[in-house]
């Protein structure tokens, strides 16, 4: 079987080194809070080219996070809107609805999956005050116009960028492009914990002053608290996992993006929508998501081929359960999206054997 991701096989290749960090951090006494995740801070602020990086305890937490210091900060208040893509995970979501903040949600363009900035000016209201912007599937969702329309209408631009992990925009970095970012390192993204970790980056030093409290019980000294805050910390042992792993990350972006432009330029099935690409340094490749009318019976060619496949979703969030409010929407692309997506094997531990493989199976369906 050819698995969809194999995480043994990914930490295998930094095994002595995580073993080494791990010991370390045993033996070390101190567990949160300590010199790990600050040295984690400033190499991932310096890999983001970020004046500032703060490690949480996952990615839905730097979210949260972040809209609720805006709250803190009296930038955004409880019922303004927030714009979101329709067709994104459900994290971003729930970290705009856990501030009582309304998010609006906006169809996706087809061919990038990401929010389209030409439809994004219908929808702001007097009550928008902020863009959640998701680099969905490791593709950045930001260009000039929406960055113009930030500035006009005077939004805040955040960015989602838990799949996007140093993907690239005029030089500037995944997460250090708009006002804020929101990372994860569950430990099947780009950049993976081994356990579950998160952080934020930002150049604006009060939000980032404010989110150091508020991911520490709201308190900026021991015992004095300035917000009703959380424990949202990064544990010293995975800051220690992640500095290992972030030396290797541009490598593996580079392997990843070998398995997509053998994919592109390879598979040929007219029953299959390739994915496509701005330019290749916007795009990390977190997943290589094609779009085909009958999944069920192509997910199920491939599986008979041994090939494993996943759906990135297979439920727009409008029609959760959780959601009930949003269910009468109609949001017919992200609902072609949700019912046509299937995302390929994609990693740079596959061998080249594999991806030939899974191409000409795809070819010949
Ligand atoms: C994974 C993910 C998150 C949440 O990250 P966790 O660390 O799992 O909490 C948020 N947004 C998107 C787009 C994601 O893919």
């Amino acid at each position: 079987m050819i698995k969809f991701l194999d995480l043994q096989k990914i930490n295998a290749q930094y095994n002595e080194e995580l073993k080494e960090a791990s010991n370390r951090i045993i033996d070390s006494g101190w567990y949160l809070l300590g010199e790990e995740l600050t040295n984690f801070e400033n190499n991932y602020a310096s890999y983001c080219k970020s004046q500032y990086a703060l490690g949480v305890a996952n990615g839905l937490d730097a979210l949260r996070l972040i809209f609720r210091a805006y709250i803190e900060l009296g930038i955004m208040s409880k019922g303004d809107e927030i714009i979101v893509p329709a067709n994104t995970y459900i994290a971003s979501v729930l970290a705009i609805t856990d501030n009582e903040l309304i998010p609006v949600f906006v169809e996706p363009n087809l061919k990038t999956y990401n929010l389209d900035s030409f439809v994004l000016e219908e929808v702001i209201t007097s009550k928008t005050k902020g863009i959640l912007t998701v680099h969905l599937y490791g593709q950045i969702a930001i260009d000039d116009k929406m960055l113009a329309l930030c500035n006009k209408h005077n939004l805040k631009l955040i960015e989602d960028g838990a799949q996007s992990h140093g993907a690239l925009y005029n030089g500037k970095v995944s997460g250090a492009i708009g006002d804020v970012g929101a990372h994860s390192f569950y430990p099947g993204k780009n950049l993976g914990a081994l356990g579950d970790a998160g952080a934020i980056t930002t150049n604006n030093e009060e939000l980032y002053t404010a989110i150091k409290a508020l991911r520490n019980y709201g308190s900026h000294k021991k015992y004095e608290n300035i917000y009703q805050g959380y424990n949202s910390r990064l544990d010293e042992i995975q800051a220690a996992f992640l500095n290992v792993k972030l030396k290797y990350i541009d490598k593996d972006i580079e392997g990843r993006r070998a398995v997509a432009n053998y994919y592109l330029s390879n598979i040929k099935n007219s029953n299959v929508i390739l994915p496509e690409v701005l330019d290749d340094k916007s795009h990390v490749w977190h997943l290589f998501v094609i779009r085909t009318k009958n999944r069920v019976r192509l997910q199920k060619y491939l599986l008979d081929n041994r090939i494993q496949t996943l759906i990135h979703y297979p439920i727009p969030i409008h029609h959760q359960e959780a959601y009930k409010n949003y269910n009468h929407l109609k949001l017919p692309i992200t609902e072609l999206i949700h019912k046509e997506v299937l995302s390929l094997p994609l990693s740079a531990v596959h061998s080249i054997e594999d991806i030939k493989h899974i191409v000409s199976i795809i070819n010949s369906y």
